[in-house]
């Protein structure tokens, strides 16, 4: 059975227990996010193209407190939703991951070290597919590191002097889930105005997701300005890792630690 063959099994299997899951659906309109239920077309459901279905999943669990889904997700998905059930974004107990290992050319396409979905720690979970090795570190942060830092300030105010303000990055973000975001408040981001001030802007969004931004690379093929978004967030990404040993996404039992106490949190500092 090929991989799609296998997760519409899943979805047939699970939909006979839960009030829905939630896949991309695939219409002569188009594709896009869609809960499926009992009955319906599951020669619709769709694996292509990636698009981030956790936050569909945190507003199901949010507008209904009893209801319970499942979701297909992909390694970045489950790595959003670890994050977002540790803020009590989405209730682990009440979602059923069926979850598709990604495989090596779609890894190299997203730059993603960590292809295969992690669901030992889900209550409620299943793995389709055979877990790619995953790519390399980003080659563009290599480059950066090798910068001065004149060099690198100049990079980042030619790269943000292309942004729109488009809020896309934001908006596609699985790990940006704020009722009221710092990005629309005029005392840091004037209203009216094309282009964003630098580099408040996107430093906000930066130190908003240190401990948070799971790597899914959404932002950046979301940007219509090509910026190479990722390169901030790997850097964000190494710093949360060095100095709190913390990867986000990767473990659903540890804590965010910028959410804790020292006590609660001991600094792991790897002086570099
Ligand atoms: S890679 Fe971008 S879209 Fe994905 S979690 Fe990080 S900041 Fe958000
Ligand atoms: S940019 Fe910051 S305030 Fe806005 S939604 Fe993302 S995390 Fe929340
Ligand atoms: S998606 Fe790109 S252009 Fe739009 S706000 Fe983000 S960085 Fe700027």
């Amino acid at each position: 059975m090929s991989v799609i063959e296998q997760v519409r099994a899943h979805v047939k299997e699970r939909l006979q227990q839960l009030d829905g899951v939630v896949a991309l659906r695939q219409t002569v309109e188009g594709t896009a996010p869609f809960l499926f239920r009992e009955g319906d077309n599951l020669d619709q459901l769709a694996l292509e193209p990636q698009y981030p279905l956790a936050p569909v999943v945190s507003l199901l669990h949010k507008r209904d407190p009893a209801v319970r889904i499942g979701v297909v997700a992909r390694g970045g998905d489950v790595r959003a939703l670890v994050e977002m059930a540790k803020r009590e974004q989405v209730d682990p107990e009440r979602l059923h991951i069926i979850g598709v290992a990604c495989t090596d050319d779609e890894a190299q396409d997203c730059r993603c070290s960590d292809p295969a979905p992690s669901i030992d720690a889900w209550p409620h979970a299943v793995l389709v597919g055979t877990p790619a090795q995953g790519a390399g570190p980003n080659p563009l942060v290599a480059e950066y590191d090798k910068m001065s830092l004149e060099e690198r300030r100049e990079f980042w105010e030619r790269q943000f002097s292309k942004c729109i303000k488009c809020y896309g990055c934001r908006n596609i973000c699985p790990v940006c889930f704020c009722e009221s975001c710092a990005l629309e408040d005029p005392l840091w981001v004037e209203k009216g105005v094309l282009g964003p001030p630098f580099p408040m802007f996107h430093l906000i969004k930066a130190m908003h997701m240190a401990g948070r931004c799971v790597a899914c690379r959404q932002c950046e093929l979301a940007c219509p300005a090509h910026i190479p978004l990722t390169v901030l967030y790997d850097l964000m990404r190494r710093d949360v890792e060095a100095l709190l040993g913390y990867v986000p996404g990767e473990d659903l039992g540890m804590g965010p630690p910028l959410s804790l106490t020292l006590e609660e949190a001991p600094l792991r500092a790897k002086v570099r």
